[in-house]
C-alpha cells in the first residue's frame, strides 16, 4: 500500500461534532484513503501534525469571491483560513444569465471589488465553463442570483413580473440548475431582486423544488423589518417546498438590537414545525456591502445611470436625506437600520486616500453636512464605493453564532495581500473569519467546544448543501484538510489593517494537493467546480 499523503500523529476532529481523538489520516490522490490510529504504510510525503488538529476543509457558507475569482483565483486570504469549499452566487449576484444587452449592469455588481470582467458568456453553463478555465484554488458550490434572472428577464425596472416574465425566470433557473446550480439567492435589499413579491420568489422556489434546489435568502430587511424578513423567508422555503438558508443572521440598528430573540424563535417554531431552515454568520459586529445600498430602493430604480442623475439633482437629494436622516446625526435604511456616520467606514473606492476614513470625518474634511458628503462620493465614484458598517450588537453575534441551525459564512471575497488586486480597507472577515471562530469565539470565549466549532464548517454546511463526499474526515470522502493549532490559532486582521493573514494553520489540502505548506502558500488550481 502506498499512499500519496499521510497526515500522522494529530488530533482528528472529524466534522460531526463529535470529540477529537489521536488519528492518522492517509490520502491517496484526490481521496481520503484511510483514517485510524497508528496507520502504517508507504506514503510519498507524511505530514508530522503532533500538538496539531487534523480536520475537514472548511466551507463557507457564504461568500462573494465568484465577482472575484477571474481577477485572483487564488482565493488566498481563504485557503490560509483553512476555507477549500465556498458557496458563492449569493444574495442575488451571480455574474450569469447574462442578458446582452444587460453586460454593464451585471458588470457594475462586481464594480466594487476592482475586477474587470469581460462576461463572454450568456448562459449559467457557458459561465461555469469559463470558471472552471480560471482555475480557483478553492472548490466552488454555485447558486443562480435571483437579480440576474430578474435583470435577464425584467431589466433593471421596478415592476411585477408578468405571467410570460416568471415562466422565462423560471425557464433560466432550470437551465442554470442543469449546469450545476445549487439553487438561487436572494438579495431583497438590492435592486433589482429587490423589486420581486413573495408571490414571484414561491413561484421560483416551486419551480426548482422537484430538483431540490435550495434558496438562500438575504432577506427584505436587516432592522426594523427583520421579524416579518425571516418570515417571509421561512414561508418561501415552506410554501415552495425547498430548503432555505437566512444569510448573515443579524439585528441591525441599535434600536433593532433586541429584536434577535424573536427572530430566532421564528426559526427555531419553524424548525420545530419541519420546515427546512438553517442560517449562516460571521463572527463580527461590523457588516459590509456597497454605499450606494445607503439610499432607497427608488433611486436604484432603472439602473446605475438613473440612480447618478438622481444624485445630481438637489431637490432629489433633498428627497432621500428627508427620508433618511433621523435626528439630524444618524441615517437610517432598510438594511442598515440607523447608524451614525462615524459608524459608516469606507472601505475602497478610486480614490484611495479615502480608503477607512469615516463618513463624520470625511464631511469635516470636505466641509459638508455628512448626508451631502456621502451623496457627493457616490456621485463621483459613479455610486462604485465599498463601506464597511458597525451596525451590530456582539452579543448578538455571539448568540447567533452559538445557535444550532447557524453555520459560518464570512459574506466576503477571497483577496491576497501585499500589492493585491483589491488594496483599501476591506472587511476583515476576507481574511479573519475562521481562525477567528475557533480561536476568538471557542478558545477565548468558550462559546462553544471546538468540536462544535469545527462542525459548524464542515459537515454543518456539508449537510445542508447534501454534499455527500466532503465536510467529513472519513475515508472515501474528498482529500480536503485543514491542520491548525487549537493553542495558536488565531486572526489578525483588523479593521485598522485588514489585509493580514492568520496565524497558527500550518497546512491545507484540497482535492488531495498541498495548498498551503509549512505556512507557505501554493495553491494553483487546486478547486474543483462541485455539482449538486
Ligand atoms: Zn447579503
Amino acid at each position: 500500500m502506498a499512499w500519496s499523503l499521510l497526515v500522522k500523529g494529530g488530533a482528528l476532529v472529524d466534522g460531526t461534532g463529535a470529540p477529537a481523538g489521536p488519528a492518522d489520516v492517509a490520502v491517496e490522490g484526490d481521496r481520503i484513503a484511510a483514517v485510524g490510529r497508528g496507520l502504517r504504510g508507504e506514503a510519498a510525503r507524511v505530514i508530522d501534525a503532533s500538538g496539531l488538529v487534523v480536520a475537514p476543509g472548511f466551507i463557507d457558507a457564504h461568500a462573494h469571491s465568484d465577482l472575484f475569482y477571474f481577477g485572483c483565483p487564488s482565493a488566498e486570504s481563504k485557503v490560509r483560513q483553512g476555507v477549500t469549499t465556498e458557496v458563492v452566487g449569493m444574495c442575488s449576484f451571480s455574474q450569469a444569465p447574462v442578458h446582452p444587452a444587460r453586460r454593464d449592469a451585471v458588470r457594475s455588481w462586481a464594480g466594487g471589488v476592482g475586477a474587470a470582467l469581460e462576461l463572454r458568456w450568456e448562459t449559467f453553463g457557458q459561465y461555469l465553463d469559463a470558471l472552471r478555465a480560471a482555475r480557483p484554488s478553492v472548490n466552488v458550490v454555485h447558486f443562480v442570483g435571483h437579480g440576474a434572472l430578474r435583470l435577464a428577464v425584467i431589466g433593471p425596472d421596478d415592476r411585477a413580473a408578468t405571467p410570460d416574465a416568471l415562466r422565462a425566470m423560471e425557464r433560466l433557473l432550470g437551465e442554470a440548475l442543469d449546469a450545476g446550480a445549487f439553487g438561487f439567492s436572494t438579495g431583497l435589499v438590492y435592486p433589482p431582486s429587490a423589486y420581486a413579491d413573495t408571490g414571484e420568489l414561491i413561484a421560483l422556489a416551486r419551480a426548482m423544488a422537484p430538483r431540490q434546489g435550495l434558496y438562500f435568502s438575504h432577506i427584505r430587511g436587516e432592522s426594523s423589518m427583520l421579524e416579518a424578513s425571516i418570515a417571509e423567508a421561512i414561508r418561501i422555503g415552506e410554501e415552495g417546498g425547498v430548503g432555505a438558508q437566512i444569510a448573515h443572521v443579524k439585528a441591525a440598528g441599535r434600536e433593532n438590537w433586541a429584536k434577535m430573540d424573536a427572530a430566532l424563535g421564528l426559526i427555531d417554531a419553524a424548525r420545530a414545525r419541519g420546515v427546512d431552515v438553517s442560517g449562516d454568520v460571521y463572527p463580527y459586529h461590523a457588516g459590509s456591502t456597497k454605499m450606494d445600498n445607503l439610499l432607497p430602493a427608488w433611486v436604484h430604480d432603472g439602473g446605475i445611470e438613473r440612480l447618478l442623475e438622481r444624485l445630481a439633482d438637489r431637490a432629489t437629494r433633498r428627497r432621500i436625506v428627508e427620508e433618511c436622516l433621523v435626528d439630524g446625526e444618524r441615517w437610517r435604511n432598510v438594511s442598515m437600520g440607523a447608524v451614525g456616520f462615524d459608524e459608516i467606514q469606507i472601505a475602497t473606492c478610486a480614490r484611495r486616500e479615502l480608503e477607512g476614513l469615516n463618513l463624520a470625518a470625511l464631511a469635516r474634511q470636505t466641509g459638508a453636512a455628512p448626508a451631502e458628503a456621502m451623496m457627493t462620493l457616490l456621485l463621483d465614484e459613479r455610486a462604485t464605493v465599498a463601506m464597511v458598517v458597525f451596525s451590530q450588537s456582539p452579543d448578538n453575534v455571539a448568540r447567533v453564532l452559538a445557535h444550532p441551525a447557524i453555520m459560518v459564512g464570512s459574506d466576503s471575497i477571497g483577496l491576497f495581500a501585499g500589492e493585491g488586486p483589491r488594496p483599501g480597507k476591506p472587511h476583515p472577515r476576507a481574511y479573519g473569519t475562521f481562525p477567528r471562530v475557533l480561536g476568538e469565539y471557542a478558545r477565548e470565549q468558550r462559546l462553544f467546544p471546538l468540536e462544535t466549532a469545527v462542525h459548524k464548517m464542515t459537515g454543518m454546511p456539508a449537510a445542508r448543501l447534501r454534499l455527500t463526499d466532503r465536510g467529513l474526515v472519513r475515508p472515501g470522502f474528498a482529500a480536503d484538510l485543514t491542520i491548525f493549532d487549537p493553542a495558536t490559532v488565531k486572526d489578525e486582521a483588523t479593521f485598522a489593517e485588514p489585509h493580514r493573514y492568520p496565524t497558527g494553520i500550518p497546512w491545507v489540502i484540497v482535492n488531495g494537493a498541498v495548498a498551503v505548506d509549512g505556512g507557505r502558500f501554493h495553491a494553483a488550481g487546486t478547486g474543483r467546480v462541485l455539482a449538486p
